[in-house]
């Protein structure tokens, strides 16, 4: 693994809105390696470059397990009010240096249960982390798809519990394949029937027609989407992409975590072009910059060079996702005045 390359100065300040990225996939390696350090659980690696080296190695590895052995990591280094604290705090500071304008992190709190810290606190902790930062933030409720329903409602509930006080969406997390958006309808419900912005992943691990699904469920953005490029290649299913365009659907598209996760091949055949150039609202993102080693700079870096997408299409994905996120509106304007004025 070589060192993070040097970017161009120009793209690191070219104002970014970040949308998808989680926090327990985002910790600095070096607060991850002095939190499992302070917590005396056992490092995979000797120190703070090989353990860098080690979630490079996982990223690569083509395998979906391996990728996601780092989070249990993560998640047990983070199980403290202060270390939640300290890593949403980072977080926001490295996006606002990485050159967003508005961001929104997301992580579920109920995962932080098992580890002694009741989801109430984790939210709180998260929130007043996020808060130390000048940059405008919001936090996203995940729940676990792969749990039963009365946990993912649970979650729904702790969501609403901080709606207009720093949670600003809820969303659906972890395996996709076998847990479609309909077997949480009683939870989403919840959420739509309060009016919380609401994100769902959809089309990674699973077909086109689970995007449309999370849309009639209530999404007003989709975490990655890439498979409903499936209605562009299947001409029997152009409807699919024809109604989230319709609906002002948003996809939350993350590029390099997809080819980790085996969701695309390359960044270079990413749909991420065909999708955009269709018309369909989108804008790229993280996802999990500790597992895939990469910031939101390196991954406009990299759709620069492998596709054929320029600076004017990046701009105006931010743009994009300015109008679609779910903090209030003027944090968006300001987000939107901030991009109009990038020359
Ligand atoms: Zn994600």
């Amino acid at each position: 693994m070589e060192p993070h390359p040097t970017f161009p100065d120009r793209l690191r300040r070219l104002p970014k809105v970040l949308l998808h990225e989680h926090l327990d996939g985002g910790l600095r390696v070096g607060t991850l390696y002095e939190l499992l350090h302070e917590r005396g659980i056992a490092l995979p690696a000797p120190d703070a470059a090989s353990l860098a080296l080690w979630f490079d190695a996982n990223a690569h590895a083509g395998s979906l397990v391996k990728y996601l052995e780092g989070f249990a990591l993560t998640v047990e280094a983070m199980s403290s009010p202060a270390a939640m604290e300290r890593v949403a705090f980072e977080a926001a500071e490295d996006a606002r240096e990485d050159g967003a304008v508005l961001a929104e992190f997301r992580i579920a709190p109920l995962l932080f249960e098992s580890h002694g810290v009741p989801g109430e606190a984790a939210v709180e902790a998260l929130l007043s982390g996020l808060a130390k930062s000048s940059l405008p933030t919001g936090l996203i409720v995940c729940a676990m798809r792969h749990l039963p329903v009365a946990e993912t409602e649970r979650a729904a509930r702790l969501a609403l519990r901080y709606q207009g006080r720093g949670v600003v969406a809820f969303d659906l997390a972890g395996a996709e394949f076998g847990h479609p958006p309909s077997e949480h309808a009683s939870a989403l419900k919840l959420v739509r029937d309060a009016g919380l912005g609401m994100t769902l992943h959809a089309g990674e691990a699973d077909a086109a027609e689970r995007v449309v699904e999370a849309a009639r469920l209530g999404a007003r953005r989709i975490g990655h989407g890439v498979h409903l490029v499936d209605g562009l290649r299947d001409p029997a299913r152009r409807a699919l992409v024809d109604e989230i365009i319709e609906r002002g659907v948003h996809l939350e598209v993350c590029p390099t975590s997809n080819v980790h996760t085996g969701a695309a091949k390359s960044v270079a055949t990413h749909p991420i072009t065909a999708l955009w150039r269709a018309g369909v609202s989108l804008s790229y993102h993280t996802d999990n910059r500790l597992m895939s080693f990469l910031t939101h700079t390196e991954e406009a870096a990299t759709l620069l060079a492998e596709t054929p997408l320029v600076e004017e299409d990046l701009l105006a994905m931010a743009a994009e996702a300015a109008r679609h996120s779910f903090l209030p509106s003027a944090a968006r304007e300001q987000a939107l005045a901030a991009i109009a004025a990038w020359n």
